[in-house]
């Protein structure tokens, strides 16, 4: 099968770099901003003209941290909804039934019940800080289920939690919690300043390794027979504070002098999510990468990488 990776060359893109060599019958084509503009409609068809894919897997986004989020609204919104539209839009109009297209666990309602699950999707209004973002990811899911209702397509959504690993974005204002405070602390400990982590520490989260998600994609793809979209996350009992992430990272580095700034928002208190529909699919058990184990993995990346990783 040829398969066209949107989003090709980003964090989970990456990941998928790397594991796409346990599947040698498929042909993959990884792609980035540089080779194609998504939010453009004319560019976007043409090139999924010349590439003929049979299966999209679209990672494309404008992807971003709390901060980020709440301070780049119309970018997230729009460059959102126009990636997703003409990605879908073009996958049809070139022949292509299969699309897998990833939301996201911030993007479910805001005041709900816990454990969340899959159903709970458009049950209310997202967290203020990033509506931009959620709004337009919910649309893809509805976007992607009016297809297989009118054209039967096969395109389908899974819904990760925060991911993390080589790769990622980190940027110290825009990025996602994990490389953002990888790069402070590395910055701390340089100049012996304090490890500052924004907010009360409080807020809890689920994190999953980039190379984990990787993998359950492509089980997705090749084994799941529902077109329902499904949530990609390691269990409920694996949520851990923001404030243990940061001692985490803390500990890789050996450097503990950490202040948190409470002057900064914590977003939402948590958006805990039940993953029994991925565990009921999967026919043998999963081993997802443990925290600790993935961040030694990531804090080295980034050392290595430091001249030329994104920041
Ligand atoms: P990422 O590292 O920020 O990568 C974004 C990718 O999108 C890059 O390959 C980028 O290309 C591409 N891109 C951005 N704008 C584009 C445009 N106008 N035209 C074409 N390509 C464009 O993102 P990620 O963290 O891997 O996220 C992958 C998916 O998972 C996204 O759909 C995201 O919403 C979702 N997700 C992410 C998280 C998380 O914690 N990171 C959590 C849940 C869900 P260039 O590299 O060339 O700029
Ligand atoms: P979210 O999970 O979608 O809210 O996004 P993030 O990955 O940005 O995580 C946000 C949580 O991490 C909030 O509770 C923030 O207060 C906390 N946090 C602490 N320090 C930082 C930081 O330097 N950057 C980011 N993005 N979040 C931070």
């Amino acid at each position: 099968m040829k398969i066209l990776v949107t989003g090709g060359t980003g964090l989970v893109g990456n990941a998928l770099q790397k594991i796409h060599v346990l599947y040698p019958e498929d042909e993959f084509v990884f792609i980035g901003y540089n080779d194609c503009d998504l939010t453009n409609y004319m560019e976007t068809k043409t090139f999924f003209k010349n590439i003929e894919p049979q299966c999209v897997i679209h990672l494309a986004a404008c992807v971003g941290g709390l901060y980020k989020n709440m301070n780049n609204k119309v970018e997230m919104f729009e460059k959102n909804i126009l990636m997703n539209y003409n990605v879908l839009k073009s996958c049809y109009e070139v022949g292509c039934m299969n699309c897998l297209s990833c939301l996201s666990t911030c993007i479910f309602p805001d005041k709900t019940t816990y454990p969340i699950n899959e159903k709970m999707l458009h049950d209310g209004p997202p967290h203020h800080s990033n509506d931009a973002y959620a709004y337009a990811k919910r649309m893809l899911e509805i976007q992607s289920k009016c297809y297989n209702e009118q054209y039967g397509t096969n395109f389908i959504c899974v819904i990760p939690t925060n991911i993390y690993g080589p790769h990622d974005n980190f940027h110290l204002e825009d990025g996602h919690v994990i490389p953002s405070l990888i790069h402070k602390c590395y910055l701390a400990k340089k100049l012996n300043q304090g490890f500052i982590i924004r907010g009360t520490g409080a807020p809890l989260r689920q994190f999953i390794f980039s190379e984990d998600l990787a993998r359950l994609m492509m089980y997705v793809l090749k084994k799941y027979k529902s077109k329902e979209t499904i949530i990609l996350s390691p269990s409920e009992k694996d949520e851990i504070s923001i404030l243990n992430m940061g001692a985490i990272i803390a500990d890789s580095y050996k450097y503990f002098n950490i202040i948190f700034d409470e002057s900064f928002s914590d977003g939402q208190y948590k958006k805990t999510a039940n993953n029994q529909k991925l565990l009921s699919i999967l026919e043998d058990e999963f081993e997802f990468t443990p925290i600790k184990e993935g961040i030694e993995k990531t804090v080295q990346w980034f050392i290595d990488n430091y001249e030329t990783c994104r920041k």
